[in-house]
């Protein structure tokens, strides 16, 4: 079989690609390892955000000015994007709700540090979305007196997304793109004018490869180069029966500013709430049962609620904490690294991604411009990761 690109991954990345090369004529075929969604796309929290792990202000800091604004606004282009997308392809169960999201300080040096940020955002960049709420707002928006006050962003929302990623791919298919699932790639091979996928199920010969696997890349060897410069780290989520007691009525997403951020908010009539997983392979009874305790010191009103649904899934980290887009060589392309916040940049990459692809210029801000570096020590990295997170819960009981 023959394609013009061939990509590896129907995520929102893969599938976004795909999407877009199409719509420049270029012809090409996602391979997907397992089903449409399979990786974080079908497993995430929901909120659309276009939020990165390194805060504006500190971008304009380690960068410079114009940089950090480039980068909010590929952050709002991305939100923007979901909405657009939903429509244009007709995507049914989506659920996209752009109620934005509240970052809930659990301290009074968290709280400084979100009004900061808050004065640095509508000051400096102009942002109108952002405002501060006080500790009755933060009662009467969450149902928890936690918090002394948080930072409201009218940006984003949720989404229920698996749907969306389904959505997309049946809308893809239905424009007679070819998506295969079930079919690992497991090897990449060179010839004269191209490139060869090798599966099980055969060889898919293509002009241009592009990675879209993201925390996955360990999957096969087939993406050794890009898996040896990420991290990939279990983030958890469980969910409660159906609440028969109002919550979260505004509807929005909700995260902690902890270092070893928690998360939470409603969905299909249930308490959502996630937070790290477990470290290593497979998921562990003990991660989820420290999500769950958390919830319920946090929601008191839970008792007798149950939990009934645990599960987890990869993100795929990066030393600089910045998703990437690049090129491996004169073949393959690769956008990854989303740092645990991918649902709304991932599913709009791939219109830059595309550009690349086809050799024109793009310019999505670091992603671009900045390289991704390996992980240095990599076959201790789960040692390290596990360090670094024991000492950053530390810094968090100690209220640092
Ligand atoms: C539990 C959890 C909660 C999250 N919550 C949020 C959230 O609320 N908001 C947010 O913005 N982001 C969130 N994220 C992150 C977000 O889901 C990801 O950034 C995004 O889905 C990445 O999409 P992707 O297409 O790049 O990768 P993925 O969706 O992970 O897809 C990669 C795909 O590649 C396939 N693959 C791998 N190797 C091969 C191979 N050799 N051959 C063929 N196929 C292969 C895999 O099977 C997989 O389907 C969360 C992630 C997790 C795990």
């Amino acid at each position: 079989m023959s394609a013009d690109v061939a990509i590896i991954g129907a995520g929102y990345t893969g599938l976004s690609t795909a999407r877009y090369l199409a719509a420049s004529g270029v012809e090409p075929v996602v391979i997907e390892a397992s089903r449409i969604g399979w990786g974080a796309s079908g497993r995430n929290g929901g909120v659309v955000s276009g939020k990165f792990r390194i805060g504006f202000a500190e971008m304009a800091r380690r960068w410079d000015l114009e940089t950090a604004r480039r980068m909010h606004d590929l952050g709002i282009e991305a939100i923007d994007h979901v909405g657009e997308t939903i429509e244009e392809l007709g995507i049914k169960g989506a659920d996209y709700r752009p109620t934005g999201s509240l970052r809930c300080a659990h301290n009074q040096v968290a709280l400084d540090a979100l009004r900061a940020e808050a004065d640095w955002l509508t000051g400096t960049l102009g942002d109108q979305a952002i405002s501060m709420l006080g500790p009755e707002e933060m009662k009467a928006e969450t149902g928890s007196r936690d918090f002394p006050g948080g930072m409201l962003n009218r940006h984003g929302g949720v989404i229920h997304p698996l749907n969306y990623v389904l959505g997309m791919a049946r809308a893809l298919a239905g424009q007679g793109i070819r998506i295969y699932c079930e079919t690992p790639v497991t090897r990449l091979g060179r010839t004269a004018d191209g490139i060869e996928l090798h599966t099980d199920r055969g060889v898919v010969r293509a002009r241009q490869v592009v990675i879209a696997t993201n925390g996955y890349s360990d999957l096969t060897p087939a993406t050794d180069a890009v898996r040896r410069r990420l991290i990939p780290f279990r983030s958890a989520m469980i969910a409660t029966e159906l609440l028969d007691r109002p919550m979260l009525e505004h509807d929005r997403s909700y995260t902690e500013t902890r270092r070893m951020m928690r998360w939470f908010r409603k969905a299909g009539g249930r308490l959502v709430y996630g937070g790290r997983g477990a470290f290593g392979k497979a998921d562990s009874a003990a991660a989820f049962a420290a999500l769950e305790k958390a919830m319920r010191r946090q929601f008191p009103q839970l008792a007798g609620v149950a939990v009934t649904h645990r599960w987890s899934g990869l993100v795929g980290m990066t030393m600089d904490s910045l998703p990437h887009l690049s090129r491996l060589d004169d073949r393959v392309t690769f956008s990854l690294g989303y740092n645990g916040t991918g649902v709304a940049l991932a599913s709009m990459i791939g219109r830059h991604a595309a550009r690349m692809v086809l050799g024109q210029k793009t310019d999505a801000g670091l992603l671009t411009s900045e390289a991704l570096r390996p992980v240095p020590f990599y076959e201790i990295r789960e040692p390290a990761v596990r360090l670094v997170a024991g000492y950053y819960q530390f810094l968090d009981a100690i209220g640092r």
